[in-house]
């Protein structure tokens, strides 16, 4: 049995922003299933206070650079006996908003030194400086936000081999020399091979540097990043960690037991294999609460996403509207939020289109499934996608995904090429340039195959026997931790 400290800034079903949350909230579960003595620790924002029962404090801590002490409380994560522990610093996590924004929308402006306090709490614990007489073998950060703690402890005798994951190598925590300076980080940190960033310090090098491995969420992201394209600058060093075998790529799994359209409680009718006729009940209830035509011969294309530009929002406007303006016969049902003018422009298309599309702008859990279980097909035209969650989940649910042919997605779609549908292991469409032209190409192959009922049929069953629980995926990470 391992003892693993596993670090995230997002836990579901305590708090999410997309798909760190999901991994953090079951890949711990599958470790623990599997006999690990893994717990969790996360910052206590108000969310998660409200958000669990019998919490108690288990230590008080000083942490260097900031005044006040901080407590450590102590939870179980719903539905599981999995140990989480909150960092709990009222003003720096108890407050009204999300993990990252204010209620605005805008970063909060001390977000540097909330994750810096929560590192240094996760180096501490991990240190077993807290008087809880238990220091983990292993200690798993994820992303910028717990960056810091494999670089604080890089140098210590006894302490745990870490891992660092990269679930969005987008997001990198870069702040100037000045906040450095004020957080009292030490001053050996700051060079290129260290957390200096082009003079900039940057939180996510802390893990890249420093921990004994790096992993992320697919093998194909794990080469992307190697590369200008998606590197952003620290391809040379990530190449490097690939070379000396320090760097994979693990695919993430999803949670079987709240992504099945045979039990899922949010769907008009469940189903699975042997009565995939009742899929089509969940479309016309979706149509319906959309207000568009219940036809069962239109494409229902869904599409549920941050509205950010890595997502391809802007290849999937183009490419509907042309088709739409063409008489194509396809819906759109679209949950999602995020940037103003992709809001704004998927607005303006359902007014255009009113019988055509649907538009939800929002977060919302419910709709969520009902989309996966409604639609016909699933849009993840992403211009990146280290993993992606959605695509998993529409393969669960018979839905084909219509993808670009990028990290997670190239390595879990397999697309309707005639010879992959021959052998009978299509589950969907990729294209492979990020331009709307393409994207429309693709729904129209799409379109014709929809024509053609028992190919769909098949590929839909094909879809929904596909695996990625988290079983294999947790055997993975085990195998990683005790290499290390
Ligand atoms: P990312 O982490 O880049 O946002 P993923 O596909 O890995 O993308 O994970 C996204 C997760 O967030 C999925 O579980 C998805 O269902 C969920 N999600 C995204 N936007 C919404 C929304 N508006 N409402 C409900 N769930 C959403």
């Amino acid at each position: 049995m391992r003892k693993i400290l596993f670090a995230s800034s997002e836990v579901h079903p305590l708090i999410k922003t997309g798909g760190l949350a999901d991994v953090s909230g079951s890949l711990p579960i599958a470790l623990r299933q599997q006999g690990q003595d893994i717990r969790i620790i996360m910052p206590a924002y108000r969310k998660c206070l409200e958000g669990l029962d019998s919490i108690h404090t288990i230590a008080t801590l000083k942490l260097d650079g900031f005044h006040l002490p901080i407590e450590i409380l102590q939870s179980t994560l719903p539905d599981s006996d999995v140990t989480i522990w909150l960092v709990h610093s009222p003003q720096h996590f108890d407050r009204e908003g999300g993990p990252y924004c204010a209620p605005s929308g805008e970063d909060w402006e001390d977000n540097a030194a909330r994750f810096t306090l929560f590192s240094r709490a996760v180096a501490a614990l991990s240190m077993n400086q807290a008087g809880l007489d238990w220091q983990p073998d292993i200690l798993h950060c994820s992303d910028w936000q717990t960056g810091l703690a494999p670089a604080l402890i890089a140098d210590l005798p006894n302490r745990p081999a870490t891992v660092f994951t990269i679930h969005n190598l987008a997001y990198q925590g870069l702040y100037s020399r000045a906040i450095f300076d004020a957080l009292d980080l030490p001053d050996k940190l700051w060079h290129s091979d260290g957390l200096e960033f082009y003079g900039l310090l940057s939180l996510m090098k802390g893990g890249l540097i420093y921990a004994d491995h790096i992993t992320t969420v697919s093998p194909t992201y794990a080469k992307e990043i190697c590369n200008y394209e998606f590197g952003y600058g620290l391809e040379g060093l990530l190449s490097l960690r690939a070379k000396q075998g320090r760097l994979s790529g693990i695919l993430n799994g999803i949670d079987n037991n709240e992504w099945d359209p045979e039990t899922d409680s949010y769907l008009t009718k469940t189903y699975a294999i042997k009565n995939i006729r009742n899929k089509s009940i969940n479309k016309s209830s979706l149509q319906q609460y959309f207000g568009l035509p219940e036809k069962a011969d239109v494409l229902l294309m869904g599409l549920i996403s941050r509205l950010v530009s890595q997502k391809g929002i802007d290849l999937t406007l183009d490419a509907v509207t042309t088709l739409l303006e063409s008489g194509a016969n396809i819906q759109l049902a679209c949950l999602g939020s995020g940037a103003a003018d992709y809001e704004q422009d998927l607005r303006i298309l359902r007014a255009r289109f009113p019988d055509k599309v649907g538009v939800d702008i929002g977060y919302n859990e419910k709709l969520a499934h009902q989309i996966e279980a409604g639609a016909d097909v699933f849009l993840m035209p992403s211009r990146f996608e280290p993993c992606g969650l959605n695509q998993l989940y529409s393969l669960r649910y018979g839905t084909l995904p219509i993808v670009r042919n990028t990290g997670g997605l190239a390595d879990t779609v397999v697309d309707a090429t005639e010879s992959n549908r021959k052998n009978e292991i299509a589950t969907g469409f990729k294209f492979n340039q990020t331009t709307a032209e393409a994207l429309e190409e693709t729904i129209v192959r799409a379109l014709d195959l929809f024509q053609r009922p028992r190919i769909w049929r098949k590929m839909m069953i094909t879809a929904m026997e596909q695996n990625y629980s988290w079983g294999q995926s947790a055997d993975t990470y085990l195998q990683l931790y005790e290499s290390l």
